[in-house]
């Protein structure tokens, strides 16, 4: 009898395992599938994502570099979401927080090197999961930036009090934290704390209050 439940309990773990990487390879392989080349590139709730790609020759019109007080180094927003940007940053530091900008623009042929190195130093397999390939990446909008908090590493921004302020407090200023934890297989993207978008404060807080993604709030 003993023995009876050990091999049950040995099938049921072997098929959960099976569910869960096959559930994986499932959401993966959504993705870079049946792509469409987006048409309005200059507009302020423009998606790119993995299935909606920017035209390689796609510049945003009115880039402005971030005040350095904000940014680390000469970075370059479109001009609403710089100021928006400054505005969150200039208030934050009031409180004593420090959001400085890390990534802002990046424009194709960039992202293309960024992607490729990925892929010779990682693999495919990890360069599809951290990074975007050229044409997808919402950074060459000119509307998203990484910011890094007190621990000057983005990549553990979460650990940061700047993270939990800007989590309740960034769509304020117009800023979504546009890949949340739990939401991959809509947004196509790992989580990511340290990447916001620029969408607008009317729908920057929609978003927030519904707690949903750019992704679910333009229904696509
Ligand atoms: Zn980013």
């Amino acid at each position: 009898m003993e023995d009876n439940l050990k091999k049950a309990y040995y099938i049921v773990l072997g098929i959960l395992i099976l569910l869960f990487f096959t559930k994986d390879v499932n959401i993966k392989e959504e993705f870079y599938q049946n792509i469409k080349l987006v048409e309005n590139p200059d507009q302020l709730l423009v998606l790119v994502n993995k299935n909606n790609q920017l035209p390689n020759s796609y510049i945003p019109k009115n880039l402005e570099s971030i005040s350095l007080r904000y940014a680390n180094k000469d970075k370059y927003l479109r001009k609403e979401a710089k100021q928006a940007f400054e505005k969150l940053s200039s208030e934050a530091s009031l409180l004593g927080y420090r959001i400085v900008a890390v990534s802002a623009y990046r424009d194709y042929s960039y992202q293309n090197e960024l992607f490729n190195y990925y892929v010779e130093e990682k693999g495919l397999e990890y360069a599809l999961d951290c990074s975007a390939k050229p044409g997808h990446s919402e950074h060459q909008t000119g509307l998203a930036v990484d910011v890094e908090g007190e621990n000057k590493d983005y990549d553990n921004f979460e650990d940061t009090k700047e993270f939990l302020w800007m989590k309740d407090n960034a769509h304020r200023f117009g800023f979504i934290l546009r890949y949340p934890k739990g939401k991959e297989h809509i947004t196509g993207f790992k989580y990511e704390p340290w990447h916001y978008r620029y969408v607008g404060i009317d729908v920057a807080t929609e978003i927030y209050n519904k707690n949903i993604t750019l992704e679910e709030y333009l229904n696509n």
